[in-house]
């Protein structure tokens, strides 16, 4: 967003405050680092759109600066006649979505392209890549700064006041004055629009998304990515099996609800987290339609040789001892007051401000064309 501010408004001065102590430290640097093609989504929502647009603008980006990006392509593996409805309509939907270069694929194809997968068919994804996204936000930063911009770090906002023509923004720094604010705090995306007079809904419950990765000697298992089909009413794409920029093969995300917004440890609990998910009438909700997928999820996260199961459904050879723990991100799961697990990309606004309500994957996919689409919003609301 400030990327994009600053270049279209070079006189603006444009600054960011970060809470931690260096940027993309949350859900941008604990990620599948996968750049999606737009397969899965609804044609017609903001979600498919720009990540559509923002694939193509991402890779253009990395080429010029220069940042790790490889177009590995991905295939979604169908491992059991039920599944094969569910691929027609993603098939339906990468196509009607124009996701470059997408084809049905059938067993033969499948095991061309990664050799130790299995399925009776699967759908083949050329454009769908990879790269280093804390390196592209540090890129980022940098255009921030080189249009003069200021990125403060270290510098937490605890409250947003109107005064006047002015937004006054308090923090651990002190106060900062703007004319305008755009919020895009992630997992705490609902504490600082509720902080601006934005309403409470939807609320923000973290999901725990914990990552194996393949042992070195085992990394020939997978090429590039290989995908489940995934529950079409749920917003995660099942485990996967994923090749990151830097060669390590990653097994995951189990999607675990987790006892705080930093649960990157299993056992973290936070007192205003926890109570925050059950005081919300959406988490009850949630827990009455999805307490099955939640026992699942549970043993996932608890008994490697279940998480790895799960994967071994279409990469037969995979073994718990192939396996050891690598990373776990916090996915902000945007929850709706009626329990719906809220899917697109959200937005709205306050005053004299803008924000990022959710921005769930592929929204680092998306961060370009997000950008232009929020930034557009703000100058038509603001002038
Ligand atoms: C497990 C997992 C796997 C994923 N895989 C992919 C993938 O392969 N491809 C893809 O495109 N997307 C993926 N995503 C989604 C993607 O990572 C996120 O959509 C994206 O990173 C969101 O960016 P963000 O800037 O909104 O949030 P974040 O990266 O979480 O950043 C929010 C920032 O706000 C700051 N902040 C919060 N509160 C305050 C405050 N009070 N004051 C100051 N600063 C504050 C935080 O410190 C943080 O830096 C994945 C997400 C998860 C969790």
């Amino acid at each position: 967003m400030a990327r994009e501010l600053s270049r279209r408004h070079p006189r603006a001065s444009v600054c960011v405050l970060e809470r931690e102590s260096s940027i993309g430290t949350h859900q941008t640097g604990h990620n599948s680092g996968v750049i999606h093609a737009g397969v899965y989504y609804e044609p017609g929502s903001l979600k498919a759109r720009l990540c559509v647009e923002g694939a193509r603008e991402l890779y253009a980006y990395c080429e010029a600066r220069s940042i790790a990006v490889e177009a590995c392509g991905k295939v979604i593996v169908a491992t059991e006649p039920g599944e094969l409805g569910r691929l027609d309509e993603l098939e339906r939907r990468g196509k009607a979505n124009w996701v470059p270069g997408l084809r049905r694929i059938d067993a033969r194809e499948i095991e061309a392209l990664e050799p130790h997968a299995r399925g009776i068919a699967g759908l083949h994804s050329p454009e769908t890549g990879i790269v280093d996204f804390p390196a592209v936000a540090q890129a980022y930063a940098e255009d921030v700064l080189e249009a003069d911009g200021a990125v403060v770090t270290g510098c937490a906002v605890e409250g947003v006041r109107e005064q006047g023509a002015a937004l006054r923004l308090l923090h651990s720094q002190g106060a900062t004055e703007a004319g305008h604010a755009i919020f895009c705090a992630g997992a705490w995306a609902d504490r600082l629009a509720v902080a601006a007079g934005a309403d409470p809904d939807p609320r923000i419950v973290p999901f725990r998304g914990a990552y194996l990765r393949l042992k070195p000697a085992r990394r020939e298992l997978v090429r590039a990515l290989i995908y489940p089909v995934p529950d079409p009413a749920l917003p995660f794409l099942g485990v996967h099996l994923t090749k990151h920029i830097d060669g390590d093969v990653l097994i995951g995300p189990t999607a675990l609800l987790a006892g705080a917004r930093d649960a990157y440890e299993l056992s973290r609990l936070r007192r205003e987290d926890v109570r925050d998910t059950l005081a919300w009438p959406g988490s009850w909700r949630m827990f009455g339609n999805w307490w099955r997928t939640g026992l699942t999820e549970l043993r996932h996260a608890t008994q490697r040789s279940a998480f790895v199961r799960a994967a071994a459904r279409y990469v037969p050879e995979l073994r718990p001892e192939d396996v050891e723990p690598a990373f776990a991100g916090v996915r902000a799961q945007a929850l709706a007051r009626d329990g719906r697990l809220v899917d697109d990309f959200v937005f709205s606004a306050t005053g004299r401000a803008l924000h990022v309500r959710n921005a769930p994957s592929p929204a680092a996919t998306s961060s370009l064309a997000i950008a232009r689409h929020v930034v557009g919003e703000a100058e038509q609301l603001f002038g």
